[in-house]
């Protein structure tokens, strides 16, 4: 662990000077809260731990050692003994999908990735049964090997069986790819003569043609035309988002493909003063193949109107492609392997021609907006690369990061190019570790290149700006970051059920984790002035941990429990030990 250095930096000459001035200052200065007796990280270089913090109207007024923090004690202010706990800033997640991990936490059909049929078939038969007035049943996530694993012979026939009169949608846990029975596929109206959207494969059974309820990169389209949560499900995901995130001591979250309908929920909350996170919200674009430029003045009027105290909407998500799965949709410079069903070869593809995706990127630079791209494959890497090039020609250093999200893969030419572009990798750690979906896409991708998957060392030496989320409910089931902070370090499976580790010379340090985790995840949700550190001015946005992580082997990382969370000065998450 690093020696403890303190700084005092709150405490004025005058006061030093002058006993009877210090002590009239002390009576000025009483602070809401005071947090002592601790061991606090500050992400901040210049002092970067602390024994004790001061808090006034939310903000630090003091960071230092124990004897300074006495002079913000008065009759009102809060006192909390920390007895020798560690504390740092709160957690940001730059990448996740806030709502729909809600509304499948409190309202879906849920079943674990590594789920086999007797277990699908059994929560699936369940679901119906505790909702009979429902029309639809949504739920999941099949593993994206499940089909490679287990031999059925249709998908769809087969979940007709358990599923009665009702419809039923199941997503795979990448969130792209459907599964559905022969009542959901009647309901959106889709038969055996029904063509391909863009970009989306309806499956049909190789032998007899018949459909096999099967929807590659169907996920986002289909879930347009199945009826959406109501405003009660919103209402109530908005508030277990809060719950769930501060519990595992998150306090900012960008929601990586935001729709007007959910920012608003969570604007709502925040006119409530209900809402306990930062909020970030990368507006949402068309999912799927798209020939039409986007319509960036609707979407800056929707970030004039989608903002409040704690929520902000300057960003857009753009999906390029799908992912490097046994679906094998990510767009990849080479070919990936034959799937067990001769499928022919493919490198994937892009959902948006290079040019169009050029003119979108250059269009919301010119307008102000951070733009996440979704680039799970190496070729989608280097085209939004050369987007962000063209719009850096275009426009000058606009001083917008903006963001590549997942990228994986990335062609070792292509990785000095984040530092020149001043381009994020927004990585994905809470997946990226031994796993059965990462057996899956070494699997697709094939052997070398398959398992050199994740390059974030490489990235960080090379000077790249780096990010990190967990893409909840996408591949992760949960939102705790804890196994992420881990898998960096490690490299392996966090919760020891998987043995292995990835790439294990692209590991860093678990500074560098969590650097990422406060400081560089607020930049990447623009609220650093603010928060990411423990810094005088800044929001008190701060969690108590039952353990110090620099003392601990780094194999506990991932059981890590936040005692306390703060939000903006305010206990927002509390475990009585
Ligand atoms: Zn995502």
């Amino acid at each position: 662990m690093s020696v403890l250095r303190f700084t005092r930096i709150a405490v004025s000459t005058a006061c030093l000077m002058a006993v009877v001035s210090c002590q009239q200052q002390s009576s000025q200065r009483a602070a809401d809260r005071v947090l002592k007796n601790g061991q606090i990280y500050t992400l901040d270089a210049t002092q970067p731990w602390a024994e004790a913090v001061a808090i006034t109207e939310g903000r630090y007024v003091f960071i230092g050692p124990d004897e300074g923090v006495n002079d913000y004690v008065g009759v009102s202010t809060e006192v909390i003994n920390l007895e020798g706990k560690m504390a740092m800033p709160g957690i940001n997640d730059a990448h996740v999908h806030p709502m729909d991990g809600a509304i499948k936490d409190l309202f879906e059909c849920n079943f674990p990735f590594i789920a086999s049929p007797k277990d699908i078939a059994d929560a699936v038969a369940k679901c119906v049964d505790e909702n009979p007035n429902a029309q639809w049943i949504r739920g999941g996530q099949w593993g994206s090997d499940f089909f490679v694993d287990h031999a059925i012979d249709n998908p769809r026939t087969w979940l007709d069986r358990v599923s009665g009169e009702k419809a039923v949608i199941l997503s795979d846990d990448s969130l792209h790819n459907a599964w559905l029975n022969s009542k959901a596929l009647e309901l959106i109206g889709i038969n055996k003569e029904t063509p391909n959207p863009p970009g989306v494969e309806i499956v049909k059974h190789s032998l007899s043609g018949e459909l096999t309820g099967l929807v590659l990169e169907g996920f986002g389209y289909l879930r347009a035309l199945v009826p959406p949560p109501d405003k009660r499900e919103y209402d109530a995901a908005a508030r277990h988002v809060c719950a769930t995130a501060n519990a595992v001591g998150i306090t900012g979250i960008k929601d990586a493909s935001a729709s007007t309908t959910q920012v608003e929920e969570f604007i709502t909350l925040d006119n409530r003063s209900a809402l306990t996170v930062h909020f970030a919200g990368a507006l949402e674009t068309p999912y799927g193949v798209r020939e039409t430029p986007l319509d960036v003045a609707e979407l800056i009027q929707q970030r004039e109107r989608l903002i409040s105290e704690h929520v902000d909407t300057n960003f857009v998500k753009i999906f390029t492609d799908g992912v490097p799965t046994a679906a094998r949709t990510a767009a990849m410079l080479k070919e990936y392997t034959l799937d067990n069903m001769g499928q022919i070869a493919t490198k994937g593809q892009l959902h948006i021609g290079e040019s169009q995706l050029t003119r979108d990127v250059i269009a919301l630079d010119a307008a102000g907006f951070t733009v996440k791209i979704h680039t799970a494959g190496d070729r989608s890497v280097r085209v939004a690369l050369n987007a962000i090039a063209a719009a850096r020609d275009a426009n000058g250093a606009s001083g917008l990061r903006h963001e590549l999200a997942h990228a994986g893969f990335v062609d070792a030419a292509d990785i000095p190019r984040f530092q020149t572009l001043n381009a994020v990798a927004d990585l994905s750690p809470y997946l990226w570790y031994p796993s059965p979906i990462i057996d899956s896409v070494i699997s697709a991708v094939g052997r070398p290149r398959g398992a050199q998957y994740w390059p974030i060392n490489s990235l960080l030496l090379s000077g790249a700006p780096v990010l990190a989320g967990s893409d909840w409910p996408a591949a992760a089931a949960n939102i705790s970051p804890w196994g992420a902070i881990e898998a960096m370090i490690s490299r392996k499976n966090p919760y020891g059920d998987y043995p292995g580790a990835l790439w294990p010379q692209e590991a860093i340090n678990l500074q560098q984790s969590l650097q990422i985790f406060t400081l560089q995840n607020a930049r990447a949700m623009k609220i650093d002035d603010k928060s990411g550190s423990i810094e005088l001015g800044k929001l008190a946005d701060l969690i108590v941990l039952n353990h110090n992580l620099f003392t601990i082997p780094t194999s506990e990382i991932g059981d890590t429990q936040v005692l306390r969370t703060l939000f903006a000065g305010k206990t927002v998450h509390l475990i009585e030990e």
